[in-house]
């Protein structure tokens, strides 16, 4: 498909979801995806808000880039990554990623989703998304889906996916936006080629990151990011140290609670197996009974 195809069907299937009665919520991270999907929301005329979660350990760039854009709503969190360590008592790792619910998933429910979500660069790909993804009260949302046949499958994470525009998946939105988590993915499809050439097309500036071989836009530290973490962390020592202290003040925690943990005496230590072991190998479970 040519760039201008694959536009041409982004915008229609913008404008396929849009809600009647209020915009979008459009999820900006500041990366290349989400400079797509804002220029596809202006080019579909379609409404929508621009918002962007801050983290607290997102890089200076990032933080100085997402506020040069135009009409953007920043959203600050309640509680800061270093805090949900140590309220959670235990690092952010690849499964569970508390931190991403906590800090950039938690607003916007009862709100259409414009997200920048892509195959080629979600692990799952197709069994987790498609081109609307409807999460929450999955017996509620399978029997409507199945009441006015709508095509759908339904995914590990209880969500259904669904693939097409048609008549009956934009009732499905229509119906259960309000009560579910309801994400529509225009760029699905896309390759990261058509990003950087739709991106290059409408001239669009993006985040300086990417310029000094970032290929994703996250937290510092991320957990996703594997061994980029060392690069990040060289080039931004102060992150390690917040990671530092606040994983001596998640130990001192869990020890004031009474949950003794075997794995680490300090935040150094802490830091060291977070970056050097395989922290998915144990569970909050584990951790209890450590
Ligand atoms: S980008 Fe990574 S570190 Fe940041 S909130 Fe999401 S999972 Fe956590």
């Amino acid at each position: 498909m040519s760039l201008k195809e694959l536009e041409a069907k982004a915008i229609q299937r913008l404008k396929a979801f849009e809600p009647e009665t209020e915009p979008y919520y459009l999820c900006y991270s500041g990366g290349k995806d989400s400079n797509v999907i804002r220029i596809l929301a202006d080019l579909a005329g379609v409404k929508h808000d621009i918002v962007h979660h801050h983290t607290t350990a997102d890089a200076p760039e990032t933080v100085r880039y997402v506020r040069s854009i135009p009409n953007i709503k920043i959203s600050y969190p309640e509680k800061s990554m270093w805090q949900l360590i140590v309220d959670k008592g235990m690092p952010p790792t690849r499964l569970v990623r508390y931190c991403c619910y906590e800090l950039k998933e938690r607003e916007g429910q009862g709100r259409v989703k414009i997200t920048g979500v892509r195959w080629a660069e979600s692990n799952g790909r197709k069994e987790s998304s498609d081109v609307v993804k409807i999460i929450g009260k999955p017996k509620t949302t399978q029997k409507y889906a199945k009441e006015i046949g709508a095509e759908y499958q339904v995914n590990r994470q209880q969500g259904l996916i669904m693939n097409d525009d048609n008549d009956k998946s934009r009732r499905m939105v229509e119906h259960c936006y309000r009560t579910t988590s309801t994400m529509v993915n225009p760029i699905v499809d896309w390759t990261d080629e058509d990003v950087w050439d739709f991106l290059k097309h409408y001239g669009c500036k993006s985040n300086p990151l990417y310029e000094c071989g970032w290929n994703r836009i996250g937290c510092i530290g991320c957990p996703m990011a594997g061994n980029h973490r060392y690069t990040h962390f060289r080039i931004y020592p102060k992150y390690k140290n917040l990671y530092i202290h606040a994983f001596d003040r998640m130990i001192k925690k869990r020890l004031a609670d009474g949950k003794e943990t075997t794995l680490w005496k300090s935040g150094e230590e802490c830091f060291k197996w977070w970056m050097e072991e395989d922290p998915d190998q144990i569970t909050f479970d584990d951790l209890e009974g450590a």
